[in-house]
């Protein structure tokens, strides 16, 4: 039953990160016609939306090794600007550039302990790569996200202040990405600190309507949390089909806020996704298949009757 509430946007849009962010968190390897007929089968089930793979070098994500074949296998549509590429620095900005992609994602941090973890250099010097990568994209004609890590808790680091996270969406911005996405990578991010965090944003300039939130589902909060932003004018939501990919930060398996729990929750308040549900169900089931595991969203097994 639909019942839509005052204070929703009419319509969300959602950005589809499980060939990347789920396959590259997921222990099995699928091979590069897996991906490609993965990302076919979500564009058909109506996700505008998808990031493809990523640049990052194949000895830190080895699941994504074989990103140049997934894109030529999937021909013209890479190409489009609603199929951004991860790139971790100049190096995977040329391969993106060979590759033919018009949109790519790159990612920072918002604590100094993740930045030296995952990047292997401070916050400072991590704007210092960023630069000239989104200064050739921009020149390059090519859309530009900025992913920014651990904005809620950081396992080493504990809470993360809001104002350290205003200062790296600020300077990410003004380095010219086209939009954020805010992450809680550890998922222990709750309502309130969502609101907060986004009023922060906006009164520094960073408006809603250039921000998306990426939620992990690793203490229940991801859908409450999604709900927050869009009350406070995000429109944009990162979700993972069939909840694929955990994250090696957090304590428990569960990872990305699933796409069919999400599309789930926005139907019911009568939000426009544009996403076949069904579609979508039977593709993580398949999905599921070729990695051997159930898929851990709960939208997926009830509408597909697995126990
Ligand atoms: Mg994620």
């Amino acid at each position: 039953m639909t019942v839509p509430r005052p204070g929703l946007p009419e319509r969300v849009t959602i950005y589809e990160v499980g060939p990347r962010d789920g396959l590259q968190n997921e222990k099995s390897l699928v091979s590069a016609a897996v991906k490609a007929e993965f990302i076919e089968r979500l564009a058909k089930a109506g996700l505008e939306w998808i990031e493809t793979t990523s640049f990052v070098h194949p000895k830190w994500v080895p699941q994504l090794a074989d990103a140049s074949e997934v894109l030529a296998s999937l021909g013209e549509s890479a190409r489009a600007h609603s199929r951004p590429v991860l790139v971790p620095n100049e190096r995977g900005l040329d391969r993106a550039i060979e590759s033919g992609v018009t949109s790519i994602a790159i990612f920072g941090s918002a604590t100094e302990t993740f930045a030296q973890r995952n990047l292997g250099r401070s916050v400072e010097e991590s704007f210092e790569m960023f630069a000239p990568v989104v200064a050739r994209a921009k020149d390059a004609g090519m859309w530009v996200r900025a992913y920014i890590s651990m904005c809620f808790g950081d396992p080493w680091e504990g809470a993360v202040p809001i104002e350290q996270v205003v200062q790296v969406s600020s300077r990410l911005m003004e380095l010219g990405a086209d939009a954020l996405s805010i992450g809680d990578t550890i998922g222990v991010g709750t309502a309130g600190h969502v609101a907060a965090l986004i009023e922060a944003l906006d009164a520094a300039g960073v408006r809603p309507d250039r921000v998306g939130v990426h939620f992990h589902d690793t203490y229940g909060q991801a859908l409450a949390n999604t709900l927050e932003a869009l009350r406070n004018g995000v429109t944009v939501v990162d979700a993972s089909t069939g909840g694929l990919g955990g994250c090696p930060y957090a304590k428990s398996a569960t990872g990305n806020l699933a796409t069919e729990d999400l599309v789930w929750a926005l139907q019911g308040l009568g939000i426009e996704t544009g996403v076949d549900l069904d579609a979508l169900v039977s593709t993580s089931t398949w999905m599921a298949e070729q990695l051997g595991r159930p898929s851990p969203s709960r939208v997926v097994r009830a509408l597909s009757g697995a126990s």
